[in-house]
């Protein structure tokens, strides 16, 4: 029998369609899985609150599910680069497989990491579990990366069948070397202060509870989300992020399961499997300009000018800007960890345009708050939304969070929820409190500056600001038809 193999696993918390596992288990030796929590030197974008919580959640979950095919899962803290060596030293193993990440300072560690151990005589062998198509596999005409969305996902569907989903691994065969572990819990990802139980109501980690919200999607709302998936009051979208961003599931899974229940294309079908075509775009873009979590893509931007009001930033961070739409996002970001698209994109606006506070500011926050942070789709989402990425929605486009929530929320139903002092205001009002006759905001209960904020801003003097200051970047060009 050879001597054991390492398993390290990052975000690719799962044993199916697993590939490092995969390939371990074909091997004829024992397996040690292996999580490393390692320190913030190493990784520039520490997980915010939100994400060690759902890190606490999914790692006891992988313990469990290892431990029930008689792999026990061996957690520990420290350099990464140290940690391995050490576990290697304990157990004598001879073999170190990874599936991939795509983040700029992992792909450095890991590099760095392959090359020592390897001239050491380690088998190292790195795997993709986490994309349907790689960064590098992708080009252009020109053969550079693409820039436009519609281009990229044309080329990627180019490509040819994809893949099948590799199954689980079977039962432990060898005894791995019995070595000591942290738990989940000795890594406190859980806060001190108890403000998780939002969180904890709504959402399960665990590739189990992936594979059921999956199966829920497909069931239940897929055929209807090109329709629904705009609404943030409806049940219209997947809830998937979280599991994928944490490789619970992986997006050939699910790719798999929709295209098996669904053989026939339709706009359905497709619109929803072109969302994971967002999530290929982003970390291809990541990957190709890896200084864009910080730095806008469009250079220009660079030059932007911001205003610095921690005032503003904070009224916007607790939902208390005076926009029902806004607040409502915003609130249902701080209790859940999740928040809709659609509102995203309609907060991402309110900050960088009404409130000409910097994107970054926005990525900041989000990055804390999401149980699905991504650097990958955090940056892309933030610099559409600022106007400054790649195939972005163009600066002078600026939501109006009134007529966005008229459109998408007609009926209140969402702004009901999360901001519930307006709840007993009628349809016609909810969006726009402030503009509501006396009478019907006493008969609602509500006080404008008293229980719920004047309008931070007045959207329409907001906006011109906003034009005047790209006109200071771009002149008169940025208002040209795109
Ligand atoms: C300002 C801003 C910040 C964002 N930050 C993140 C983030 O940190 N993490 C994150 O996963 N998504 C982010 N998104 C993208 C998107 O809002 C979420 O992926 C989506 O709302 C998650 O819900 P869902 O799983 O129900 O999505 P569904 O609509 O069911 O889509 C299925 C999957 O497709 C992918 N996807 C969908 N839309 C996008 C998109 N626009 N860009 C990239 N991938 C997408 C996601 O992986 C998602 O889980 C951001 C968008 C904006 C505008």
């Amino acid at each position: 029998m050879k001597r054991p193999s390492i398993v390290w696993f990052r975000k690719d918390l799962r044993l199916e369609d697993n590939a490092a596992f995969y390939t371990a288990a074909e091997r004829d030796g024992p397996i040690i899985p292996l999580y490393i929590w390692a320190p913030e030197e190493e990784r520039p974008w520490e997980p915010g609150g939100a994400s060690r919580w759902w890190l606490h959640y999914s790692l006891e979950s992988l313990s469990d599910e290892l431990e029930t095919l008689g792999y026990p899962l061996i957690i520990r803290a420290g350099p990464s680069l140290h940690v391995l060596e050490e576990v290697i030293k304990e157990t004598r193993a001879e073999a170190l497989f990874w599936n991939r990440l795509y983040e700029p300072e992992a792909i450095k560690r890991d590099t760095r990491i392959k090359s020592t151990l390897s001239s050491r005589g380690i088998d190292v062998q790195t795997f993709n579990a986490s994309l349907l198509f790689e960064p590098w596999t992708i080009f252009n005409k020109q053969k550079k990366p693409f820039q436009v969305f519609t281009r990229f996902w044309q080329a990627c569907l180019k490509q040819g069948e994809m893949t099948s989903p590799l199954p689980m691994p079977p039962h432990a065969r060898g005894r791995a070397p019995s070595i000591k572990s942290l738990s989940p819990s000795e890594l406190h990802l859980l806060p001190e202060v108890p403000w998780d139980q939002g969180i904890s109501a709504i959402w399960r980690p665990g590739a189990h509870h992936a594979r059921q919200r999956l199966d829920y999607f497909i069931e239940h709302a897929l055929m209807d989300y090109k329709e629904q998936r705009e609404f943030p009051g409806k049940h219209g979208v997947s809830y998937l992020s979280p599991y994928l961003h944490f490789g619970e599931i992986s997006p050939r899974m699910i790719w798999h399961e929709v295209v098996r229940e669904y053989p026939e294309e339709s706009e359905e079908r497709d619109a929803y499997l072109r969302q994971l075509g967002w999530r290929e775009f982003a970390h291809h873009l990541l990957y190709h300009f890896p200084f864009t979590p910080t730095d806008p893509l469009r250079r220009e931007f660079s030059h932007f000018p911001w205003h610095h009001d921690d005032k503003a930033l904070k009224a916007w961070q607790t939902g208390y800007t005076g926009y029902p739409l806004v607040d409502a996002g915003m609130r249902q970001l701080w209790i859940t960890g999740w928040m809709h698209n659609r509102l995203r994109m309609v907060v991402g606006s309110f900050l960088v345009k009404d409130l000409l506070l910097p994107w970054q500011e926005g990525a900041k926050w989000f990055w804390d708050t999401l149980v699905d942070a991504d650097l990958a789709n955090n940056t892309l989402g933030w610099q559409w939304v600022a106007g400054c990425g790649a195939d972005a929605a163009p600066y002078f486009r600026i939501f109006n969070p009134v007529t966005q929530g008229e459109k998408f929320d007609g009926t209140g139903e969402y702004v009901r929820r999360w901001v519930p002092e307006l709840a007993k205001l009628p349809d016609e009002w909810i969006q726009q409190p402030w503009d509501a006759p006396p009478d019907v905001l006493k008969q609602a209960e509500v006080e404008i500056g008293k229980t719920y904020p004047h309008p931070i801003v007045d959207h329409s003097v907001a906006r011109k600001r906003a034009l005047d200051a790209l006109k200071e970047i771009t002149g008169a060009k940025a208002f040209e038809t795109p």
